[in-house]
């Protein structure tokens, strides 16, 4: 007898093409502006602070849901950027990263054929997350050029089977940050239909020509019925330590951490502690990531703009989706190729935030969490591919 090994809940979704593209970009020696991590160095003060942590022997494993001293520091730091007090015991669980902090979350919460309504273009993984818990994703557009939604698409979206609504905001591919007018309409949405807002806002510092950073968590009613999921590594550029939380109301909380305990165990211990530092370091920090980000957005779309590209300037993050249709190529898998291949500049194809890929097919995304050379030596091969 022949067995086909691979399970049909792992055959629904393909590889992640952000991922490959970082594989593909080492073996053409390309500047990798696709997948999103810094190439610059992580703030020395936490890197000490991970040596003191190995030193002091913090290196077994840590409570399940994190270190009583982390999870303070994120309740002091939910407190005072995003408005929401929580219990540091009974509302956090520190997870393997973001990406590990959402399928948990999913998984703690959403029951075979119930739906989960998913703003489109949408980072990568919560297309595979979906499937992993076997929802029915439901993709509401995000209309160009400034990425707004259709309230009444959005209205019509929610039904009795809707369990939870995914948010991103600073917005992956997008660069879209969802105002307060758009998350109250979300959230009357999930009070009225009795659905969880699981909110991905790993990019909340990331904010570009004074625009603010809401969390639905802290509208009037959602406290208890949202999920806020972060990490520390866009914004303090730890993306390869995998320090992540989800902070929700105690009964969810305690869904998510048996989820995430079998899934797991737990979080890196000496790099909690070390992401405890960070999280209480000076205010300023922020206003600093802040500046020297706008500066890499403008110097790129700058870039991009006069390669001939057409671009969708960020509010927010550190991406920049372009439209390539005008290039002449077949789709954006094969613009994506000869850009790496022959200029040297890897991107993402924009199909991969897209449910189908024929919606993606002109538009590829640039990251540009880079130092300035890494930037202007993308800048020369653009130039370079515009003769
Ligand atoms: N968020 C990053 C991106 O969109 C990648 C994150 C990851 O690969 N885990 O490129």
């Amino acid at each position: 007898m022949v067995k086909i090994f691979s399970s049909s809940r792992a055959s629904k979704f393909t590889e992640s093409v952000i991922r490959e593209m970082t594989r593909i970009c080492l073996k053409h020696q390309g500047v990798n502006l696709a997948q999103g991590f810094p190439d610059f160095p992580a703030p020395s003060e936490i890197k000490e602070a991970a040596i003191e942590a190995i030193q002091g022997d913090f290196n077994q494993y840590a409570v399940t849901w994190g270190t009583p001293n982390l999870r303070q520091a994120i309740a002091e730091k939910f407190a005072w950027y995003n408005g929401v007090t929580i219990d540091p015991d009974r509302e956090i669980t520190v997870c393997c990263g973001s990406t590990e902090a959402m399928i948990s979350s999913l998984m703690a919460i959403v029951n075979p054929g119930e739906e989960v309504i998913v703003f489109e273009p949408f980072y990568e993984n919560y297309g595979p997350d979906t499937i992993l818990c076997d929802a029915t994703p439901r993709f509401i557009t995000l209309h160009e050029p400034d990425w707004h939604f259709d309230e009444k698409e959005l209205a019509k979206a929610f039904n009795n089977k809707t369990k939870a609504i995914i948010i991103n905001t600073p917005n992956n591919p997008t660069g879209k940050v969802f105002s307060h007018e758009e998350l109250q309409f979300i959230a009357d949405l999930c009070l009225k239909w009795g659905a969880i807002a699981v909110t991905d806002e790993i990019y909340e510092h990331i904010l570009y020509d004074g625009a603010k950073h809401i969390s639905i968590a802290s509208l009037p009613g959602m406290r208890d019925r949202t999920i806020t999921i972060n990490s520390i590594s866009k914004t303090y550029s730890l993306t390869g330590w995998r320090v992540g939380w989800a902070i929700a109301s105690s009964p969810l909380t305690a869904s998510i951490r048996k989820v995430h305990d079998f899934l797991t165990v737990g979080a890196p211990h000496p790099l909690q502690e070390a992401a405890a530092t960070a999280l209480r370091m000076d205010r300023s920090y922020y206003q600093t990531l802040a500046r020297e980000y706008q500066e890499r957005r403008d110097f790129l779309a700058r870039v991009l703009e006069e390669a001939g590209f057409k671009i969708y300037l960020p509010n927010g993050a550190y991406y920049i989706m372009t439209d390539v249709g005008h290039f002449g190529f077949s789709d954006d898998m094969a613009f994506a190729r000869y850009l790496v291949e022959k200029a040297g500049v890897a991107t993402v194809p924009g199909s991969s935030f897209y449910s189908h890929s024929s919606l993606g097919a002109t538009k590829v995304r640039f990251c540009f969490p880079k130092k300035r050379e890494t930037l202007e030596q993308a800048a020369e091969r653009l130039r370079e591919f515009k003769r």
